[in-house]
């Protein structure tokens, strides 16, 4: 990438017909650059309606990344429940690919009071059967595992990083609002500066040349994440956040999970341009 676009998660609220060709369209008249398309729920769009958001992508320069459905686990108990997790992830990222989007994002896994390790085993394994299966029907996206706000949650920084590092085309969703949220740190310049060097140093240069991130303000608690917030409503600290990204020169797409969506994600990008 050459450089780092601000975008929402879904469509913009103020998108007339709330249709995802009509979102890209509406985050290309706000002048923001990228939009992630939200399967959350399920991944069901057709290919014919894939191949008119590719369109309007292209037309417009809005890029794009995909967000697989929540109800995605690699360490469940049931093989069942595995493979419709594999299922889904699969489903996400052959919509992506028609829509000429470059990355999919996905919540991991639950430990279900497994052993760390033990579960990393089971996230890789299952992880690079999709991977294979990716492969075989030539389908080329990013996959890139989120890094989750609950202590439940499978996804560490570190956790990312090392499958980033084993596997091929997995990069990290680094999500920083869910990174302060555990316990209330990662919230200033220096923590985002250390976060930024870390990814460097584990996985190269290029891994903050073509970055994932997502942020917004975060309500938390001992468990960690409770809710989004709106920046202004939240204690997290953007102005020092956008510096870090501005200092490191990183570059690639920042999706606004906000409940305000495109409210703070023109925050952010006027913030980041203001610095100059
Ligand atoms: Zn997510």
């Amino acid at each position: 990438m050459s450089e780092l676009l601000f975008g929402t998660a879904g469509t913009p609220h103020s998108t007339k017909k709330m249709s995802t060709a009509d979102g890209i369209e509406r985050i290309a008249e706000l002048g923001l650059g990228c939009m992630e398309m939200e399967f959350v729920r399920r991944a069901n769009m057709g290919e014919s309606t894939a191949r008119v958001v590719a369109e309007m992508a292209a037309r417009t320069g809005v890029r794009l990344s995909a967000h697989a459905p929540y109800y995605i686990n690699l360490n469940a108990r049931e093989p069942e429940k595995v493979r419709a997790s594999q299922e889904r992830l699969l489903q996400t990222a052959m919509i992506a690919s028609w829509c000429g989007a470059r990355s999919v994002v996905f919540h991991p896994a639950f430990y279900l009071g497994d052993p760390p390790e033990q579960v990393y085993r089971m996230v890789k394994k299952h992880l690079e059967e999709v991977l294979e299966q990716l492969k075989r029907e030539n389908i080329q996206v990013w996959i890139r595992p989120e890094l989750m706000g609950r202590g439940t949650q499978f996804g560490s920084l570190e956790e990312l990083l090392d499958l980033s590092l084993e596997l091929e085309m997995v990069a990290p969703c680094i999500d920083f609002a869910h990174y302060h949220a555990r316990d209330g740190r990662n919230n200033s310049y220096d923590e985002f500066i250390s976060i930024l060097s870390r990814i460097e140093e584990r996985l190269g240069r290029n891994a903050l040349d073509d970055i994932h991130i997502h942020v917004s303000g975060i309500a938390y608690g001992g468990k960690g994440e409770i809710k989004h917030l709106n920046m202004e409503e939240s204690d997290f600290q953007y102005v020092e956040f956008v510096r870090a990204l501005k200092d490191f020169d990183v570059k690639g797409l920042v999706i606004c999970e906000s409940p305000n969506l495109e409210g703070d994600a023109l925050l952010l990008q006027s913030t980041y341009h203001d610095l100059g």
